[in-house]
């Protein structure tokens, strides 16, 4: 990208542009007459849309808000001459409680992929202060990416004028905060806006604010191309793969939400075929955990916490969490967590636990290999992954082994442990093809450093009996 030219307000040119953001529509609503711009100067742009937009009262509509939302963005997208538009499927409303690496990721893997020489995001505010919107652009400042960010804002005097006409708010900034100035045609907006149907119908403040905005659009740098450029040179060394962060920054979270919320996995939970037994195996589970106020011990696993404890937080992922014993203790330590587990019921209970400590945590109900495999699909690996005490058939505790070890990030740590073929008839499952042996775990440090693969006195998740298997190995930087 040649330098963009600030003196004259205009905006310099990259020939790869990832627009992020949130929602189906603000690609055209906000950013429109400037991915129309850019389009125009010939850019390839590509738009990471974080949610299908499904939480919407806007408008109205007849049919699934989802399918509707997502084929009027690739309507918009061509008419602002958008080339690719990838519309994820996290939750609407509530992307502030997906982990951040999660979301970073995406971006990530998205500029690498079209080799992207600027992104463009919403104001950090996020214009009409939605949270949706403030926590799109913090993923895109959190990505290892070193391209500049610059950011669509809007000018406090047009805010306030929405304010005193409409009565709403609106995040402006003072003309000193502001960077470019971009003379606009607002056609090809217009048109993309007009193809959001449900949404643009029913929606004088768009229109409005256009009218405020007439041929001007600004801009402010988050990152500025100077700055883009250092970020490059002192960060190149640490990171050893295409489209991995070098590590997660969880200093960067917000404060901790006061509900850390279950969100969707990235696909349908019907699009496996394994699905019904998932459901029966979650439906199992579900039952045992109703049983009992609290069916495990809540103290993390202590052979985790004497070699995870000296480790330097970053994301982590806890397979088969249970009610969170150890998501838990991760979490306080600072890292930032994933958690997936079979059961509502458990989750339901780490969510609470989270939220009473004050601790930001995800926590997913899903298969642990369905999981791990849509991590592995979208680049997302950990720093650290664990899984205790999960006990499936053979077939599927090799298939998960050599998962949890894919999902680990270069540098990063496994841990797993559990019930030892020798603990038959003393602890674990009654069927000793779901123990494990010692040729499971080393099978599973393939391509891994193994720092201890060894068997201890059991001290599993609630009996103190027989033998665990463990392994604690590190996938090399
Ligand atoms: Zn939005």
């Amino acid at each position: 990208m040649k330098d963009t030219d600030q003196s004259d307000g205009t905006l310099g040119f990259a020939s790869s542009v990832l627009a992020v953001c949130a929602h189906p529509d603000d690609e055209s609503f906000g950013l429109g007459a400037t991915l129309a711009h850019l389009t125009g100067l010939g850019a390839d742009v590509a738009v990471l849309c974080f949610t299908h937009g499904e939480a919407s009262t806007l408008g109205k509509w007849s049919g699934p808000l989802r399918e509707i939302r997502s084929s009027e963005l690739a309507a918009a997208a061509a008419e602002l001459g958008v080339g690719r538009v990838e519309l994820l499927d996290y939750p609407d409303g509530a992307l502030s409680t997906v982990p951040l690496a999660l979301l970073s990721g995406e971006v990530e893997r998205l500029a690498c992929d079209v080799g992207a020489g600027l992104v463009l995001v919403f104001d950090e505010a996020g214009i009409t202060g939605h949270p949706d919107h403030v926590r799109a652009t913090e993923a895109a400042l959190a990505a290892s990416v070193d391209v500049p960010v610059l950011a669509w804002s809007l000018p406090q005097q047009i805010a306030a004028m929405l304010a005193s006409e409409l009565g709403l708010t609106f995040l402006g900034r003072q003309p000193d905060e502001m960077h470019i100035a971009l003379q606009v045609d607002r056609e090809a907006q217009r048109r993309a806006i007009s193809r959001h149907t449900s949404q643009c119908t029913d929606n004088p403040v768009v229109w409005r604010r256009l009218e405020l905005q007439g041929d001007k659009e600004f801009l402010r740098w988050l990152r500025r191309p100077e700055q883009a450029a250092i970020r490059a040179e002192s960060e190149a060394p640490e990171r050893a793969r295409h489209g991995t962060p070098a590590h997660a920054s969880p200093a960067d979270d917000p404060p901790a939400h006061a509900s850390p919320a279950e969100y969707p996995p990235a696909h349908g939970a019907g699009s496996h075929g394994h699905g019904g037994r998932f459901r029966e195996l979650a439906a199992e589970w579900d039952r045992r955990y109703e049983a009992s106020p609290q069916l495990f011990r809540s103290e993390p696993d202590a052979t985790l916490v004497e070699l995870a404890g000296p480790l330097v937080p970053g994301r982590a992922v806890d397979l088969g969490a249970g009610e969170g014993r150890n998501s838990l203790w991760l979490a306080r330590r600072g890292w930032d967590v994933l958690s997936v587990d079979a059961s509502e019921v458990a989750l339901r209970r780490l969510r609470s636990a989270a939220s009473s400590e004050g601790l930001s945590l995800g926590a997913v109900v899903g298969d642990l290999l369905t999981e791990l495999e849509s991590f592995d699909a979208r680049h997302v690996s950990f720093g650290l992954v664990v899984m205790a005490f999960v006990h499936p058939p053979p077939q599927e505790r090799r298939e998960l082994l050599t998962a949890v070890a894919r999902a680990v990030s270069p540098g990063g740590h496994l841990f797993v442990v559990g019930h030892h073929i020798d603990s038959i008839g003393l602890a674990g499952p009654q069927d000793a093809m779901r123990l494990y042996t010692d040729d499971d775990l080393a099978r599973a440090a393939l391509g891994l450093e193994v720092l201890r693969l060894e068997r201890r006195r059991g001290v599993s998740d609630v009996e103190e009996t027989g033998t665990d298997a463990l392994l604690w190995a590190r996938r090399p930087a």
